[in-house]
């Protein structure tokens, strides 16, 4: 908790679905900070059995969100680690508004700041679509999609070469819910971050490629001139 630090934090925010996890690695590749993903540590947790993995199961199977005390630690203690000593991109945090004011708190500790929050904006009937097609890498979480975004070999990461598999959360049920969630719970963080100017919206409803270009010029930087 040294002074000398000045994270840069960036959020990626956007309801399920929007396309946050497919942009994500991309974006903070560029960006020169660890991509920190809290439903991929969770989801890590879970794999693994952990205390918090076994807590967190019951609320993620329904689409509700796992307490706030449990993943703003889990997060705090991923921000204590050395590759993210001059911030990150964070996908999927916060979403609630105690999640928000519990980052800026700890933030504000060591001299830094939310630099920019990108909302990732996409109709809830094309949400509902990308979630009911998506298959999800086991070993390295790359999501890919049945129709928008086929892996090369049927079933296999083109990633890492894992199996592909259909979350339990991604069922139409489940992904109601989840909606649900996202409106009733995270929204509110949205509209804090416009409210406090950093706020950048970007049209999610547009081509993978279209998309990146998109959050490139959000966040500053020269979208890539095609060969
Ligand atoms: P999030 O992390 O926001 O929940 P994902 O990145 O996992 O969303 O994307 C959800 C689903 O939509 C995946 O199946 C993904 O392949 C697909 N997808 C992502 N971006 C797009 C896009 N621009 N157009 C069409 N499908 C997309
Ligand atoms: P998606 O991008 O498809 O919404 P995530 O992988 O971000 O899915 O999250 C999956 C689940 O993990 C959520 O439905 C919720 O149960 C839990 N989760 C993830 N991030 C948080 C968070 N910041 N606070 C509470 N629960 C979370
Ligand atoms: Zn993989």
């Amino acid at each position: 908790m040294g002074l000398h630090h000045h994270d840069e934090v960036v959020l990626l925010l956007g309801a399920p679905g929007a396309g946050k996890g497919t942009q994500a690695r991309f974006l903070a590749d560029t960006l020169g900070i660890p991509h920190v993903a809290s439903g991929e540590l969770l989801r890590e947790h879970r794999a693994m059995g952990t205390d918090l993995g076994v807590l967190a199961q019951e609320y993620m199977d329904r689409g509700d969100l796992v307490p706030d005390a449990v993943v703003v630690d889990m997060i705090a203690d991923r921000l204590d680690e050395p590759d993210a000593e001059h911030g990150a991109l964070l996908d999927g945090f916060p979403r609630t508004l105690a999640q928000a004011e519990a980052l800026e708190r700890r933030l504000a500790d060591r001299g830094g700041e939310v630099r920019t929050a990108i909302y990732v904006e996409v109709p809830t009937d094309v949400l509902i679509e990308r979630l009911a097609g998506r298959w999800m890498c086991r070993v390295c979480q790359t999501a890919y999609h049945e129709v928008f975004n086929r892996p090369t070999v049927a079933g296999v990461c083109g990633a890492c070469g894992g199996e592909l598999y259909q979350r339990p959360d991604d069922k139409r049920e489940v992904v109601s819910n989840r909606v649900a969630v996202y409106l009733r719970d995270t929204h509110p963080v949205v509209e804090r971050y416009a409210r406090a100017g950093v706020l950048k919206r970007v049209d999610g409803n547009q081509s993978i490629e279209a998309v990146k270009d998109a959050l490139l010029e959000a966040v500053g930087q020269d979208a890539a001139i095609p060969a």
